[in-house]
């Protein structure tokens, strides 16, 4: 178990790309901004980077070569959240999902309901989809495979006030069904705020993570009095009692408590996670359920 710097504020984000978005969090934090404003900042950083296959602008397409991505954003002060599904062309949809939350008397829009929401909000239209994720869409639809490798950009943050927040963004299982919609926008699985105690946010394949409601049981069982790394692999364990492949599912979750008490746990050995206070920000292996 890892503890947070002095005045509390600290930062974790799923994957070793994560830092980066971790980097820019703290950057806002320390410039006033609120764990809201860290988590969103952190989310851009993945979002715009066009070499992460799995996040936004870059990010492997549908299997009709279109890029739809998921993100949702949530706020412990008053609970709010917000999120958007199947979303296309919109280069920060976590922001999008900030505004559902902020301007809207929704939590969720999704498809055209939620591009037509963007663009009433003002977000410029933007092509998503890279020469170089046409280029795999197009191999992948020759050779006929599977959906690919994913991963989201999952953050949970607490400020110097106390306040949480959490925020996820992905575009989701590549070469996926249009339409396909992940865990990452469904509040309680992708992510989940108590304000009262603490923020999970999690990666992996989100039908195995939304069946399981994986980030609310992380931080229900944090409201019971485990600290957040056992309150990952509690829920970890759970998961992998009740799916007939066991721990063979690779699922990561990142939690941080009201204490600034931070973890990063994943279903299998290998999960690494970015953490960083005012003075410094690291790369760190998960705690594991499973050791291969
Ligand atoms: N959870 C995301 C999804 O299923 C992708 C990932 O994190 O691997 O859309």
């Amino acid at each position: 178990m890892r503890t947070g710097s002095a005045d509390g504020a600290v930062v974790v984000a799923t994957w070793e790309f994560g830092k980066v978005c971790v980097q820019a969090a703290v950057a806002a934090l320390e410039k006033g901004g609120t764990a809201l404003d860290a988590v969103e900042q952190a989310a851009w950083v993945a979002e715009e980077d066009g070499s992460n296959a799995s996040v936004g602008y870059g990010g492997n397409p549908n299997s009709d070569g279109v890029v739809q991505v998921d993100a949702a954003i949530m706020w412990g002060a008053d609970h709010g959240a917000g999120s958007v599904a199947a979303l296309e062309g919109v280069l920060h949809p976590v922001s999008v999902a900030r505004r559902v939350m902020e301007q809207s008397s929704h939590v969720m829009l999704v498809g055209e309901g939620a591009r037509k929401f963007a663009v009433a909000q003002g977000f410029e239209q933007v092509e998503l989809l890279t020469p170089e994720a046409r280029e795999r869409w197009k191999k992948w639809k020759k050779e006929q495979g599977a959906t690919e490798n994913h991963d989201t950009i999952g953050v949970v943050a607490l400020d110097g006030d106390g306040n949480l927040a959490a925020s996820c963004s992905t575009s989701g299982a590549g070469f996926k069904h249009p339409g396909r919609v992940g865990d990452s926008p469904i509040i309680g699985s992708g992510l989940y705020v108590d304000g009262e105690v603490g923020a999970a946010a999690a990666t992996g394949q989100g039908e195995d993570i939304m069946r399981h409601c994986a980030c609310y049981a992380v931080v229900a069982h944090m409201a019971r009095g485990l600290a957040p790394d056992e309150a990952c692999l509690e829920t970890l364990r759970y998961m992998a009692q009740r799916d007939p492949r066991g721990a063979d599912i690779a699922i990561g979750i990142v939690a941080v408590d009201k204490q600034g008490r931070y973890a990063g746990a994943g279903m299998r050995k290998g999960f690494p996670y970015a953490c960083g206070t005012a003075g410094e920000i690291q790369v760190i292996q998960g705690v594991w359920v499973k050791e291969k």
